[in-house]
């Protein structure tokens, strides 16, 4: 099957563009042999090109690319496959766009092959090849940091430094993770994740309760994780706690009960988050209603968690507008690599924007991720970056600070 891939890319500082022909001369001799070919388009900066070809051929040939230091910034753009390739087979041709007008190279890109190719204006490879022709803006319109501006520093939180022993009869524990507002220094809140007696997973947890005692089980959790919340001495520091939503709906005065765990903590309910998944709103999300107006009523937040991992989507919305949004971990993963997440991820902004919901972003492991996020404005992040989860306890939080220019590597 014929593949087709489309990324950008910013050219690494080093190089001098007057040495791009030679470079492209020499790539098109490797791409010969594996039978790819289609156009790079250079604006002075950044880069677009089509691979088209043989699948594993155009694979290997973007991870070369990835591993290329004249590369920098490489945005995956499209993946698709294609009846036949939509450019003659001369191997890959360069179209500098600092020496020709934007509608001359437009026409030459079309005479290399998209003239012929089936309604070129309706496919979308075309219209990334236009888009980039036409707009000043070829980094995608963000401007993010790179890694090496900033430095990290690991500062203990303002909380009980300790590991906090277990109180009696505690069936389960909770590990604490701090979510952050890097650039402002502030812990926004701090989310209980359940643990096993033995320091297990939620999964594990709640796989050695019966079925029929779930819900009772998880809402019970909830006065350990506030308790464990008092301890540690949370102050007016606020607390999101993860809930099936069914364990508000099944059991009888289950909000009630949950408002009795704040009280006698000497909690607010101002400060308590109840997270739930995107997933589990959807499936039971007229029972759920009722649940919700309680928790409402009684100045509880509510966060969706896992946004963009379900079936959803946007759509929910329209139905019920929370006052935080967790973007899930698998969009945000390797989000600076990849333009779909990066168009799904701004999308999401535009939106939680205009209904003024909070947005998090999930699992930020790398320091690219963050860099990304920051730049398209979202504030608030969770992530082993920053910071693990800490089994009955808070843990230091690794604070990015910007490395003044004259010392940036
Ligand atoms: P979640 O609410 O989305 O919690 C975040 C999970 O991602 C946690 O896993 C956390 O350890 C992990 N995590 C955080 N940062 C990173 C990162 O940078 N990389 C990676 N790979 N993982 C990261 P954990 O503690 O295993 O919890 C899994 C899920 O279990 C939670 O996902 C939540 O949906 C559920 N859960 C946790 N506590 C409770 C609870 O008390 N009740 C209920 N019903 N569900 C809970
Ligand atoms: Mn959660
Ligand atoms: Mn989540």
């Amino acid at each position: 099957m014929l593949a087709t891939l489309i990324y950008r890319s910013r050219l690494n500082r080093a190089l001098i563009p007057s040495q791009l022909t030679a470079i492209v001369e020499r790539a098109n001799h490797s791409n010969a042999t594996l039978q790819v070919t289609g156009i790079l388009l250079f604006d002075g900066e950044y880069f677009l090109q089509v691979l088209e070809g043989p699948l594993d051929s155009v694979n290997s040939v973007f991870e070369r690319i990835n591993t290329d230091i004249r590369h920098s910034n490489i945005v995956e753009l499209l993946r698709d496959f294609a009846p036949r390739r939509r450019f003659v087979d001369r191997g890959m041709v360069l179209f500098d766009l600092r020496t020709v007008q934007p509608a001359a190279v437009l026409r030459a890109v079309l005479r290399f092959g998209m003239v012929r190719y089936n309604q070129a204006s309706s496919d979308r490879a075309y219209k990334f090849i236009r888009n980039f022709i036409s707009s000043a803006n070829n980094n995608g319109g963000v401007r993010n940091t790179s890694p090496n501006e900033w430095r990290f520093t690991h500062k203990a939180s303002p909380f009980s430094q300790e590991t906090l022993p277990m109180l009696k009869g505690q069936p389960c524990q909770f590990a604490f993770q701090p979510i952050i507002e890097p650039l402002r220094g502030k812990i926004s809140s701090l989310e209980a994740l359940i643990r096993g007696p033995d320091g297990g997973s939620p999964q594990d947890y709640f796989a050695t309760i019966a079925p029929e005692k779930l819900h009772e089980a998880d809402l019970a959790s909830k006065a350990w994780a506030l308790a464990m919340a008092r301890r540690i001495g949370i102050g007016n520091h606020k607390i999101a706690l993860n809930l099936l939503p069914m364990s508000l709906v099944k059991i009888p005065g289950a909000v009630d009960m949950l408002l009795g765990h704040i009280a006698h903590n000497k909690l607010s309910p101002g400060q308590i988050i109840v997270e739930v998944t995107e997933d589990e709103v959807i499936s039971s999300y007229d029972e759920f209603t009722w649940a919700i107006r309680q928790l409402r009523a009684a100045g509880i937040g509510l966060a969706i968690d896992d946004f963009g991992s379900g079936f959803a989507g946007l759509s929910l919305l329209a139905k019920f507008q929370p006052d935080k949004l967790k973007i899930d971990r698998t969009i945000v993963t390797d989000i600076h690599l990849h333009g779909p997440k990066q168009a799904i991820v701004k999308a999401i902004l535009e939106c939680c924007a205009e209904l003024q919901i909070s947005v998090v972003a999930e699992g930020v492991e790398k320091v690219e991720e963050w860099c990304w996020l920051e730049a398209v404005g979202v504030e608030r992040f969770q992530g082993f970056l920053f910071a693990r989860p800490m089994l009955n306890g808070v843990p230091a939080i690794n604070w990015p600070e910007r490395i003044p220019v004259n010392k940036q590597t």
